[in-house]
């Protein structure tokens, strides 16, 4: 049932904006010396090898993290490629920090992890990720299931992803009541939700289910580094906040020109960055 391995994707385009975006929240959380927490409902290993045999059979970092690691990228990348530079300290790509591992490397002594998954090879690889860091709780447990039992944080503050595999047609209407769900207890938290676009209909059902929710204030954020297609596979994949902070449109407005130019795969690479729903 759980087939999805994150191994064959580490640090591909989607990493990329998944992961700058990420950075970008966590940033601006700590712009006030408040603790938060940051929730990773759907964690993955915490880090990846790209010499790896998952990692090599696909090459698909190539594509992402790959065409970036030697260019001089706008400063808003700097703190996510920080953090990719800290697991690679002699100066050549090997390794990738999974969303766990970039939260790890950017949150402070008195911020806090909680991190699901339910993968039984991948969540070893978590543990050993974060063997003897205190700041963080890790669950070998149902995402959603984990997220509803811990909300409200203590903290008041923080930051909730989720990131699906997305194996199955249900998991679209699972996020939704998910969210439903946390939005009741936590209605001022930051929620970051991945979405692919493989099939341009789900991800418009996605945004309409979305609508449905009555939740306010969801900012969409979408890079293609293809055009449509009927045919199977990513074209792209998006990010859909909510609660954003409130540089993250401008920040995102101003790098997805540049970004979509270097990751692009057509010259009909596109990227959105608007509201789904406003305040
Ligand atoms: N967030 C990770 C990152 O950016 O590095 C990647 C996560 S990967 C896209 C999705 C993960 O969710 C997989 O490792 C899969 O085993 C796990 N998973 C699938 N269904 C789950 C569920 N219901 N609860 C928790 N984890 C789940």
């Amino acid at each position: 049932m759980l087939s999805y391995r994150h191994s064959f994707h580490a640090g591909n385009h989607a990493d990329v904006l998944k992961h700058t975006v990420q950075a970008l929240i966590i940033e601006a959380l700590k712009e006030k010396d408040k603790p938060f927490v940051y929730h990773d409902t759907h964690s993955g290993g915490g880090r990846y090898d790209l010499a790896s045999e998952h990692a090599e059979k696909t090459g698909e970092s190539v594509e992402g993290i790959g065409r970036l690691w030697e260019e001089t990228c706008p400063p808003v990348m700097a703190p996510y490629l920080k953090a990719v530079k800290a697991v690679n300290p002699n100066g050549r790509l090997r390794y990738y920090p999974g969303s766990p591992a970039l939260a790890g490397a950017m949150c402070r002594e008195h911020d806090r992890l909680v991190l699901t998954e339910l993968h039984p090879n991948d969540f070893p690889r978590l543990l050993q990720t974060f063997r003897g860091d205190r700041r963080v709780k890790m669950f070998n447990e149902e995402g959603y299931q984990r997220l509803k039992a811990s909300l409200p944080p203590k903290e008041r503050r923080g930051v909730v992803l989720i990131d699906p595999p997305y194996e199955q047609k249900s998991e679209y209407a699972d996020l939704v009541q998910g969210i439903r769900e946390a939005a009741k207890r936590w209605a001022t938290g930051t929620y970051a939700i991945w979405y692919p676009v493989v099939q341009r209909h789900e991800v418009r059902s996605l945004e309409s289910k979305m609508k449905g929710t009555n939740i306010r204030k969801i900012l969409r954020i979408e890079m293609c580094v293809l055009p449509d297609s009927k045919e199977y596979g990513m074209t792209g994949s998006g990010m859909i906040v909510i609660n954003p902070p409130w540089k993250l449109e401008k920040q995102m407005k101003e790098l997805l020109p540049w970004l979509t130019e270097k990751l692009g795969q057509s010259p009909e690479a596109s990227f959105k960055v608007d509201w789904l729903v406003p305040e």
